[in-house]
């Protein structure tokens, strides 16, 4: 590895050069080791410069609204003067169809502005390892000056927790009169909300929006909050005519304003790191067991023998288990 390298990749993100943010990504989220060992030194170094942006995190089934929304949300905010960086989680992306989210050709507006950044999730892989890459490139976005991070996943299969454990602030998008209000949402996303927003609320749209908020209302009753001080609000906007975003924004303000005045901020921050640092040691532990020579030799054996039972799972395990690395 070369120090000049380093510098140069660091030195160009805090000098807030867009062109070397999105290299800097880029080398994050490629799997050439020794790509992987540059990125790992640089990010260690942006470290003590991140941290202070807002973390917002935003899902929703697709079609709700979401690109359209965050184009709304980012634009009001870069009228604030706010720099505004959005990724994605999006572990159905493959490598070569790209990502159906944080698309730039979905967020035209946005994506011309000077303070705004777009990056569409990383490609290919697991939940885990697409998870690992975004919040490597939030430490990016926040070393680079920008103040307002967010992180868009489709609301589908697991992604929306994974986000969840990323962000601050974790914002669910809705419509009314898609079917049974309730039905198909899980219960464990209305449990992560901070708060639901019902979305295309306009035109002849609008009663209809506002029953699914009293809905949701009701709803959230039953639901025991995650913090004692904080009641998840349902609130209703329209992305398209921009009314109600700033509405919006004030919540998650209000809500980083509590959050901070009690420490549970930094509480949720710190035991962010910690569970991050657990999948990525579980994650480490696994792949090292699969690289692991005799491992891979012995497996197959392994496995016709419990196949057969001639040998207990617990001892198949633990036969493995002992399997030294050299
Ligand atoms: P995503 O798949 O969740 O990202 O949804 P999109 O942002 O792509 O929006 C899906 C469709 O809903 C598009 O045709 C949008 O124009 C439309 N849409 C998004 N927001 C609104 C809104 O506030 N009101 C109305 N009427 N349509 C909207």
């Amino acid at each position: 590895m070369i120090q000049e390298d380093v510098n140069y990749y660091t030195e160009g993100v805090i000098r807030q050069n867009r062109r070397i943010v999105a290299k800097t990504i880029t080398l994050i989220e490629s799997s050439l080791p020794s790509h992987r060992e540059l990125a790992q030194t640089i990010i260690n170094r942006l470290i003590p410069l991140s941290g202070n942006a807002v973390r917002l995190g935003i899902t929703g089934v697709p079609g709700v609204g979401k690109s359209t929304f965050i184009e709304s949300l980012g634009v009001h905010l870069l009228e604030k003067g706010k720099h505004v960086a959005v990724l994605a989680v999006d572990p159905s992306s493959t490598r070569s169809g790209g990502s159906i989210l944080a698309d730039k050709t979905r967020m035209e507006k946005l994506s011309l502005g000077k303070n705004a950044f777009i990056r569409p999730s990383p490609s290919g892989g697991t939940l885990g390892g697409v998870a690992k890459k975004t919040r490597e490139a939030m430490i990016v976005c926040e070393a680079a000056g920008f103040d307002v991070i967010i992180v868009e996943t489709v609301g589908v299969g697991q992604s929306e927790t994974t986000v969840d454990s990323m962000v601050d602030f974790f914002l669910v998008l809705m419509i009314a009169g898609a079917g049974d209000q309730l039905q198909g949402i899980k219960k464990g996303v209305l449990e992560i909300a901070d708060a639901i927003i019902i979305n295309k609320a306009d035109g002849d749209n609008i009663n209809k929006a506002n029953m699914a908020k009293r809905e949701y209302k009701n709803a959230l009753h039953l639901l025991r909050p995650a913090s004692p001080i904080w009641s998840p609000p349902v609130l209703t906007c329209s992305a398209i005519d921009m009314t109600g975003i700033e509405k919006i924004w004030n919540c998650v303000l209000e809500h980083r304003e509590k959050f901070t005045e009690t420490g549970e901020l930094e509480l949720k921050r710190t035991e962010q790191a910690v569970s991050w640092m657990w999948s990525l040691l579980e994650e480490g532990l696994k792949d090292r067991f699969y690289k692991n020579i005799k491992a891979k030799q012995i497996l197959p054996q392994i496995i016709k023998k419990v196949e057969k039972g001639l040998l207990s799972p617990t001892m198949a395990a633990d036969k493995l288990l002992l399997l030294d690395n050299t």
